[in-house]
């Protein structure tokens, strides 16, 4: 087990560790959450989705899809045929719905997939999601979507002209306290937004992991938990930013070598005149809090990106939003959005990634000259 994964357990006890609700109660809560009647059976259209990439993270969004109506695992893409084998008995997938890295493009031929959630390292999302959109299959993408800006743009226009959608898989867009703070926000409960604060870090174990090979991770960890804490100044300003600088210390050069970043502390600056400071790290454990401050009042989570519970409180008194396995959500909202073009609260799409990707960008410029990168917004 890696450290992330210790981390992520210690602070949640990990959903096999809640005593007494089964992710198929979460199910009920789920379909509550995604205005589904949790009394009828749902007779509404499923997504029927292939996951790519079997690893630690495609093991948990299908073990949360087990308790989706709106949304079920039909297929894998996987190099390793063993994990094929053992999806097939756990999922109940059938054979002519499993592909290898080299043929996956026939998926084009299999009418009942609808899309494919690309879960592998970050270096391999661009060709491989646009090799699904090319097989005429709805992409989901993990986080970061690509390396840069530039990637993801052609990500987009790629299934631009395939006609299929291209969605990121932020979860955090549908978690319920998360959207409490975003209502408060959006109805003038906090003022005027003036200072938001997010910290996201862990402490990396194995060295020779992929997140800290710059060929497959694209960075350190700016791509892999810090893009929460741009993604999160975002939703809870509810602006873009205009300008970037940032500052990068390194602790342990041998283990985060050239072009993978141990720590970036970045600062954001909003038309509106917010700013916000953000911490990005592999070397702190227990890193994972956002604040956000307006003339009317505060609010803030900690933990408020790892797989929760989130907690938080503002100056209204403890969130109570009831939690639910984020991937459970976001794969119902996700249905909803592929198959019915529903709109989200925060975006999903491709856009969306790409706004995190230019900040990105222009955060490890300012990491690397040392000088203020004006932003579009
Ligand atoms: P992982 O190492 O556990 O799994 C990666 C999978 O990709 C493995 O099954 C591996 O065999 C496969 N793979 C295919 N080609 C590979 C190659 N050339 N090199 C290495 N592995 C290859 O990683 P993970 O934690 O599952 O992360 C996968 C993606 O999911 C990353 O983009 C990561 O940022 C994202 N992720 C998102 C969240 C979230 O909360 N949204 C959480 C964890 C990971």
């Amino acid at each position: 087990m890696n450290n992330r994964r210790k981390f992520l357990q210690h602070l949640t006890g990990g959903i096999a560790a809640l005593p007494f609700l089964s992710l198929n109660s979460f199910a009920t809560t789920g379909a509550e959450a995604s205005g589904s009647s949790p009394e009828l059976p749902y007779a509404g259209p499923v997504l029927r989705v292939a996951i790519m990439g079997l690893g630690g993270y495609g093991t948990m969004v299908a073990e949360a899809m087990r308790a989706c109506k709106k949304a079920k695992l039909v297929g894998v893409i996987s190099g390793t045929p063993a994990k094929i084998n053992a999806w097939q008995t756990r999922y109940h997938i059938p054979e002519k719905n499993c592909y290898n890295y080299e043929n996956f493009d026939k998926i084009k031929d299999n009418p009942d997939i609808d899309a494919v959630y690309v879960i592998t390292p970050n270096a391999l999302h661009k060709e491989q999601a646009i090799r699904v959109a090319r097989a005429g299959k709805h992409v989901i993408c993990e986080k970061p979507m690509a390396l840069n800006a530039k990637e993801a743009q052609e990500m987009i226009d790629a299934c631009k002209k395939a006609n299929v959608k291209l969605l990121v898989g932020y979860r955090m867009h549908f978690e319920p306290k998360t959207l409490e703070i975003i209502r408060m926000r959006k109805a003038g409960e906090l003022g005027k937004v003036q200072f938001f604060q997010g910290l996201t870090g862990f402490a990396i174990g194995d060295p020779g992991q992929w997140r800290l090979n710059k060929a497959l991770a694209g960075g350190g960890a700016m791509m892999d938990i810090g893009i929460y804490s741009v993604n999160g100044a975002r939703y809870m300003t509810g602006e873009e930013p205009v300008w970037v600088t940032a500052e990068e210390t390194k602790t342990d050069p041998a283990k985060f070598r050239e072009g993978v970043d141990e720590t970036i502390q970045f600062q954001l600056g909003f038309p509106s005149g917010a700013v916000a400071s953000c911490l990005s790290t592999y070397s702190m454990n227990f890193l994972d809090r956002f604040f956000v401050l307006g003339t009317g009042g505060f609010a803030e989570l900690q933990p408020a990106t790892n797989y929760g519970p989130i907690q938080g409180k503002t100056h209204k008194g403890p969130l109570t939003a009831l939690h639910v396995p984020h991937q459970t959500v976001q794969m119902e909202e996700m249905s909803d959005i592929i198959l019915q073009n529903k709109t989200p609260i925060v975006p999903v799409d491709g856009e969306e990634g790409l706004k995190d990707l230019k900040i990105i960008d222009a955060i490890y410029q300012a990491a690397k000259t040392g000088k203020k990168v004006p932003l579009s917004g």
